[in-house]
């Protein structure tokens, strides 16, 4: 199957009882067995559910993997592949994550001895000086948030396996989502979600997601799931459902907007620095042409005029773009990284990637790309 026909099909069947064509929620905690033991392979819902296990087998088919897990959000994803780690262990990870992830390691693994080690990993180069022997998991997201930093994950696989090849790699892949990249393909060992944005697309569900083609580490997340309980309930993965079946419209559709943006708020008299890695001049465009099939929906920007006073006027000021977290859903959203997103990394981190106080994120969605661009300029003409 091509994507535009997995998004639809892999993993779906019609129900067996009725012939529904659309998947059943299954709201259930649990299953009658007809004599102990003997039972239709679902016992009790945190372990498995029918409608749960329709949307991990369709995430596995799109990221080209064996095994689906979905769990409560896209931090108790995370949260699981933390707990395949032991005290002692560090983690290598990106120096410009999504906050809730850098808190995740910094707030909470790290009283349980674990450690986490944040650098820039867009120069592979410097990679075998950053993994010692305590490395057991590089956590990759790319492009990055929110300075929208390329990393080569081929070449990221491909030098840390050559220097330890137990190190498990995991690529946070929320930001392209399916569609755009396939991290498996590129040999990570663990590709995660955050379903809630591009995935559900319609900004309705907190869910979050791995898919792994290795047989151990997906037996081992189950049981860490089962054990810990973050799983999702059956009507948020019914919605998850059916946004994933026009994930492929929405994200080119939005990618286009994006990329048209791109262009236009770089010859703005009033616009700064232009992140987007679809500008032939972006570090990490030839690596992103390389590795995904778009260059995403994500921009970012500074204004010439670079005050907060400014950033606040045009974050206040847009209409279809929406002052609000989150990204990847049909609507636009605009964001104000330092006091949103990233608020939980401490303002000199921040400093350190670029993430400037005026620093503006767009998630573009797939309203008419010209009333976007009218709205972006009479907020920028008002101050
Ligand atoms: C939103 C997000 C997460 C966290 O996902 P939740 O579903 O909100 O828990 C993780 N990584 C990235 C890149 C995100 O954008």
């Amino acid at each position: 199957m091509r994507f535009g026909t997995k998004v639809i099909h892999a993993g779906i069947t019609p129900d067996p009882t009725t012939g529904a064509i659309m998947t059943p929620i299954y709201q259930t905690s649990t299953y009658v067995q007809e004599a102990p033991g003997k039972h239709k392979g679902f016992e009790y819902a945190r372990t498995q559910n029918p409608t749960r296990q329709v949307l991990e087998n369709n995430l596995a088919a799109l990221e080209n993997g064996q095994y689906g897990i979905a769990f409560a959000s896209g931090l108790a994803a995370m949260d699981a592949v933390l707990k395949l780690l032991k005290p002692g262990d560090e983690v290598l990870s990106t120096n410009d994550l999504y906050g809730g992830s850098y808190r995740l390691i910094k707030r909470i693994y790290e009283k349980f001895g674990i450690k986490g080690k944040f650098v820039d990993l867009s120069h592979t180069g410097q990679l075998p000086d950053h993994i010692s022997d305590a490395t057991r998991l590089i956590w990759l997201e790319t492009p990055t948030n929110p300075m929208l930093s390329i990393i080569d994950i081929e070449a990221i696989c491909r030098i840390s396996k050559a220097k330890d090849k137990n190190i498990i790699i995991c690529v946070d892949n929320t930001f392209a989502s399916p569609y755009l990249q396939n991290p498996l393909d590129l040999g990570a060992d663990l590709v995660l979600h955050s379903a809630t944005k591009y995935l559900a697309g319609h900004s309705d569900v907190i869910l979050g997601a791995i898919v792994t083609r290795d047989e151990v580490l997906a037996e081992q997340l189950h049981f860490i799931q089962n054990a810990s309980g973050a799983v999702p309930g059956p009507q948020d993965c019914f919605l998850t459902l059916r946004g994933i079946k026009t994930l492929h419209l929405r994200v080119q559709r939005a990618c286009d907007n994006a990329s048209d943006l791109a262009d236009w708020l770089q010859s703005h008299p009033k616009v700064g620095h232009v992140n987007y890695p679809g500008l032939a001049q972006h570090p990490g465009h030839a690596v992103a042409q390389k590795q995904m099939r778009a260059y995403g929906a994500m921009i970012s920007f500074d204004l010439k005029n670079n005050t907060l006073e400014n950033a606040h006027y045009v974050l206040s000021n847009t209409h279809y773009f929406s002052l609000a977290e989150s990204l990847g859903g049909v609507e636009s959203l605009i964001g104000h990284p330092a006091s949103m997103t990233h608020a939980s990394i401490p303002r000199e981190e921040r400093l350190k990637v670029g993430l400037t106080d005026s620093l503006i994120r767009l998630s573009v969605g797939i309203e008419d790309v010209e009333d976007l661009k009218q709205d972006l300029e009479q907020a920028l003409q008002g101050y």
